[in-house]
């Protein structure tokens, strides 16, 4: 027994020796005894009692996988993996079903513009992917090209260059290419010679061939277009101008897909104005017009280089022009200012050097001349000439507007005295700082008037013309004229028209070989009645009186060539229904 009792206690003791779990299920039939080795199936794992013929497992369980990648997923192959337990470590494969079904082969293939992938693999049609335009760098290989570079990078395709590719612009304005940044320019492709002046000649006068050059290449997109200096350049035009004046002209590209639009050279060059010789002083009678300038003479211009004779009208701009005065236009810069023609491819240039323009502007109004506090000092008789004449000085014009050639009557003296010469007086009584009046002179001006005085005695200019005032007479000097009407008329006169109180005066010379009657007929043309007239005749030589025999008649005695002055005066009209007719005379014998 107590052999028994000791292996009983051995086991007793051996069974608390093993560990717990063993002694858990060690409660069968016999104390089980488990392999510490894991007995596997695909699904689970467990420990098996090393008892052959007992069937207890211990610790069953699922496998718990741990999955590893064994061969990826390729072109159309699944992925295989491979899961470990990570209690047993048994190990199983997997195949990812459909892993590999969207895996391709793709290769890189390119075409000019473009590139993309394309699938080896096995397809009834291959797939694409990744289609793109290349990559392009740009340089510029001059003033026509630039080549281009693909830069899409070296696992797609190799660098693909292309060369002489002409520069791409957005329009003929563009002035940089769009691709590789060249900036165009007309700069230096036309230049212009010197360009002579020319003159106006009434047709146009463009720019010639031999003027300028222009490059060949872009020659026929050019054409010369011309404006008025310093205008708008929207106001170029390709018509070559004809007026006078300052052109600018220019050589213009039109542009293309290859060159610039704009200006490629530009110039000036002149058309001057013909010059045509016109007088240095005008004496013009005050123009009631609205216009801002005075009209002051017409020429009538012959050149050979015009194609038909022009008239021009020369005038002088101011509204001073519109008053009676006396004025002035100095050479400014070797112009004279304001003085121009109508037709502006004219230009006037005195007749003679001088460094003023004069131009006097008168009323057309008998003058008054009134002489006051006038000593013998202001006459100054020039007895050096023949005839001989006085100069009488300080005269006032006191309305109107005295002219050389004028006939001038005052008081006491019978023949009207005809103006000679005037002169402006400073305030000399001599007369010696006395200038040119250019023969006129106007209201308010202080002159110095010189007369013709037939018959006068220095003594007479003394005592008869000083202190007076004078009034302008009409006066004519007739022509003479033969065989009228059948009759052996002469000195026929203009017609005049008269009222009852005014005079005129008509000279006329006539030669006699004996005794002879002259008569004086008054004409009426107009087929009313003259009226009445009072006559006088006088010898200029003498200024005396010829006696007359009758109302119109006078009689010279003596033979000789003789000048008379006919005094007419008008007494009173016909009648009153045809007053103031306009009446001629002539004289016959
Ligand atoms: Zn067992
Ligand atoms: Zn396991
Ligand atoms: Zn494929
Ligand atoms: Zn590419
Ligand atoms: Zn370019």
């Amino acid at each position: 027994m107590t052999k028994k009792k000791s292996i009983f206690a051995f086991a007793l003791a051996a069974c608390l020796a093993v560990p717990a779990m063993f002694m858990l299920s060690a409660c069968g039939k016999h104390e089980h005894s488990f392999s510490s080795d894991w007995s596997q199936s695909e699904t689970q794992h467990w420990h098996e009692c090393t008892d052959k013929k007992c069937n207890e497992k211990q610790d069953l369980a699922e496998h718990e996988f741990v999955w590893e990648v064994k061969t990826p997923a390729g072109v159309h192959t699944d992925k295989v993996e491979t899961g470990t337990c990570s209690i047993c470590q048994y190990q199983k494969d997997r195949t990812v079903e459909g892993s590999g079904a969207n895996i391709h082969s793709w290769v890189w293939k390119a075409n000019d513009t473009k590139h993309w992938q394309e699938t080896t693999c096995e397809h009834e049609t291959p797939l694409k992917q990744n289609e793109q335009d290349h990559t392009w760098e740009y340089t510029s290989e001059g003033e026509l090209t630039h080549k281009r570079q693909t830069n899409c990078g070296a696992e797609k395709h190799a660098t693909r260059i292309e060369s002489n590719i002409p520069h791409r612009y957005t329009d003929v304005n563009d002035v940089d290419c769009n691709d590789c940044g060249y900036v165009r320019s007309l700069t230096g492709k036309g230049s212009f010679n010197a360009i002579a002046a020319k003159t106006y000649n009434a047709g146009a006068q463009g720019v010639a061939l031999s003027d300028y050059t222009v490059d060949e290449k872009i020659k026929d997109l050019c054409e010369i277009q011309y404006k008025v200096k310093g205008a708008n350049d929207s106001t170029y035009t390709t018509t070559a101008p004809t007026n006078a004046g300052t052109y600018e002209v220019r050589i213009y590209c039109k542009g293309n897909a290859t060159y610039l639009k704009g200006e490629v050279a530009k110039t000036d060059y002149v058309i001057k104005q013909i010059e045509v010789r016109v007088g240095i002083s005008f004496i013009k009678e005050k123009q009631t017009t609205s216009n801002n300038y005075i009209t002051l003479e017409t020429y009538e211009v012959t050149n050979p280089s015009l194609p038909s004779n022009v008239t021009l009208t020369l005038r002088a701009y101011g509204e001073q022009y519109k008053n009676q005065g006396r004025y002035s236009i100095a050479k400014t810069n070797g112009e004279f200012e304001g003085l121009e023609f109508d037709n502006k491819n004219f230009k006037p240039i005195p007749n003679k050097s001088t460094l003023s323009i004069s131009i006097v502007v008168y009323t057309n109004e008998a003058p008054v001349v009134t002489g006051t506090n006038q000593t013998e000092s202001n006459v100054n008789w020039i007895g050096y000439v023949t005839p001989p004449y006085p100069t009488i000085t300080m005269y006032q014009i006191t309305t109107g507007t005295l002219r050389v050639g004028d006939y001038l009557i005052c008081e006491g003296v019978n023949i009207p005295l005809k103006v000679k010469d005037i002169k402006l007086n400073k305030g000399s009584v001599s007369g010696s700082t006395s200038s040119s009046c250019l023969n006129i002179a106007l209201a308010g001006e202080t002159v110095d008037i010189s007369f013709e005085t037939p018959g006068f005695t220095e003594n007479d200019a003394k005592t008869k013309l000083l202190n007076k005032t004078f009034t302008k007479v009409d006066y004519e000097v007739l022509k003479v004229q033969t065989s009228l009407s059948g009759k052996n008329y002469t000195n026929n006169s203009s017609e005049k028209l008269l009222n009852v109180g005014e005079c005129r005066y008509l000279e006329f010379t006539v030669t006699i070989i004996q005794s002879t009657t002259f008569t004086i007929y008054p004409s009426d043309y107009a087929g009313g009645y003259a009226g009445e007239n009072a006559y006088a005749v006088f010898d200029k030589t003498t200024g005396k009186p010829i006696a007359t025999a009758g109302v119109n008649t006078f009689t010279l005695s003596e033979s000789g060539t003789y000048t008379l002055v006919l005094k007419l005066t008008k007494t009173a009209e016909a009648s009153a229904s045809v007053s103031s007719k306009p009446i001629s005379f002539y004289v016959s014998w």
